[in-house]
């Protein structure tokens, strides 16, 4: 897919401020840190549409970008950041799942997973409630280029076996650089495929 179009649609705090869910959307989500903006500027080709988050979790907001005139790219907080009170935090959890299982317009959840790190807690137990909830998830393994490709690989082997232990099959899985645009293509063609797939759906709307 060609991205001639990234537009900010806008930012919302609370459900009732989301855009209207009249086009397909896929929301992108990770640890903070796991370089969610960096991969979105990739994927757009736009330097500075998400921004890199200098003060980890600090804005727990939900950014909609429309993609195309076509479709919504959301870039969800990350999750797991220490910076915010445990109040808040679980607030602002409560949040995140109420879009995630209510926004009937989005197609796919991206989950972003470092690939240098072995499977975390934190991780593993989100993609059990994505599952129980029947929320459609694709996994992003992100800053490919910081291993070789001998230690890529032993690292998803690795990761697939511990998901494995838990899960009948993968969700399927990306790897990607934001430093090399590794990824890029497959996820688009994804994003695509989906969207074809589900154009009457949208087209009805
Ligand atoms: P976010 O908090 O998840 O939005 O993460 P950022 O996109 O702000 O990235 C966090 C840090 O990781 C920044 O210093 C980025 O430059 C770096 N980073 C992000 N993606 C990559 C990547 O693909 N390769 C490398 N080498 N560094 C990356």
């Amino acid at each position: 897919m060609k991205i001639t179009k990234a537009d900010f649609v806008k930012s919302s705090k609370e459900i009732k401020d989301l855009p209207s869910g009249d086009k397909p959307e896929y929301a992108f989500i990770g640890r903070s840190n796991v370089g969610k903006s960096s991969l979105i500027n990739m994927l757009t080709g736009r330097k500075n549409l998400a921004k890199t988050s200098s003060t980890p979790g600090k804005t727990q907001l939900i950014n909609h970008f429309l993609i195309n005139d076509n479709w919504y790219l959301t870039d969800l907080p990350g999750y797991g950041y220490a910076k915010t009170s445990k109040a808040n935090r679980s607030e602002f959890q409560k949040m995140i799942r109420s879009y995630l299982k209510e926004r009937s317009n989005l197609v796919n959840t991206f989950l972003l997973i470092d690939a240098r790190h072995k499977a975390q807690k934190i991780d593993l137990e989100f993609m059990q409630w994505l599952g129980r909830n029947h929320i459609p998830f694709a996994i992003v393994f992100t800053k490919a280029d910081k291993l070789s490709s001998n230690q890529l690989a032993k690292q998803i082997k690795t990761y697939q076996t511990e998901m494995l232990r838990q899960w009948a099959s993968m969700p399927p899985y990306f790897v990607s650089s934001s430093v090399s645009g590794l990824g890029r293509k497959a996820i688009l063609d994804y994003i695509e495929h989906l969207n074809t797939q589900l154009s009457n759906h949208f087209s009805k709307k």
